[in-house]
């Protein structure tokens, strides 16, 4: 159900979408689409980010990559069971309830298509990451490889509760068709793929076709139409962080 907030956002932005520049050397293009996308009250106050509500993207758009870290201990608040609220999932899940009807229709898309999707990663907190960079770094031997793989804890986006890999079988998806409608179809339930093959020198990570990253629909979708998964001097996470400044959500 789209709210009117979220329509009039919506009106806002879509005449634009078409304007956007395809390439990612234009950056003053990019940051006035992006400004557009960001409305404001007669008295100047940020009303809403891409049709989203201030309080929802300020945690939402969080920067967390290689270089910045979510503020120490972060979790959110709606955590729940992917599983009981009947989203496919590998073994148990939680994800905040925010996306879980973006996920749910997502997931359901792509098996109409013909493509197994899942939630095969969702939430983790700093102290699993924790776990999980210290088994990556008995795996690779040191921790400047292991953080190709896997964030140091306090930098994974799965910590923000609303990032999704949909699966647990990387080497097999990687060639699968479901990683092309994947590339295809993301925007379209408000998930971006930050971990693209031409942002790995901007990132630090491997490309991970299966981590999906949710921003919102408009968002994401103006992400897509402005070709972002070919961007190679800046990245999705980029964009999530001047619309974070833009908005004066920062600090
Ligand atoms: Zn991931």
């Amino acid at each position: 159900m789209i709210s009117r907030r979220q329509l009039l956002g919506l009106g806002l932005v879509l005449p634009l979408l078409g304007a956007w520049p395809t390439n990612d050397t234009d950056l003053e293009a990019i940051r006035g689409i992006l400004r557009s996308g960001i409305q404001r009250d007669s008295g100047g106050a940020v009303s809403a980010v891409f049709g989203m509500d201030p309080a929802v993207v300020a945690e939402v758009l969080q920067r967390a990559t290689r270089e910045d870290a979510l503020p120490g201990g972060y979790a959110p608040t709606d955590l729940v069971s992917v599983a009981a609220a009947g989203v496919p999932a590998a073994g148990y899940q939680v994800l905040r309830r925010i996306v879980l009807e973006d996920a749910r229709a997502l997931i359901e898309e792509a098996a109409n298509a013909g493509n197994n999707l899942y939630v095969g990663s969702g939430y983790r907190s700093e102290a699993y990451q924790a776990d999980v960079f210290a088994a990556q770094v008995r795996r690779w031997g040191d921790e400047d490889t292991a953080n190709r793989y896997s964030a140091r804890p306090g930098h994974s986006q799965h910590q923000l509760g609303t990032t999704i890999d949909v699966t647990d079988a990387f080497g097999a998806f990687r060639k699968s068709p479901a990683a092309d409608w994947l590339r295809d179809n993301a925007h379209r339930f408000g998930f971006v793929l930050p971990y693209t093959q031409a942002s790995v020198p901007l990132t630090g990570y491997v490309d991970e076709p299966w981590h999906a990253r949710w921003v919102g629909r408009m968002l994401a979708s103006a992400l897509q139409a402005a070709g972002y998964q070919d961007w190679n001097s800046m990245d999705a996470d980029d964009v999530v962080a001047l619309v974070r400044s833009d908005s004066a959500l920062d600090g």
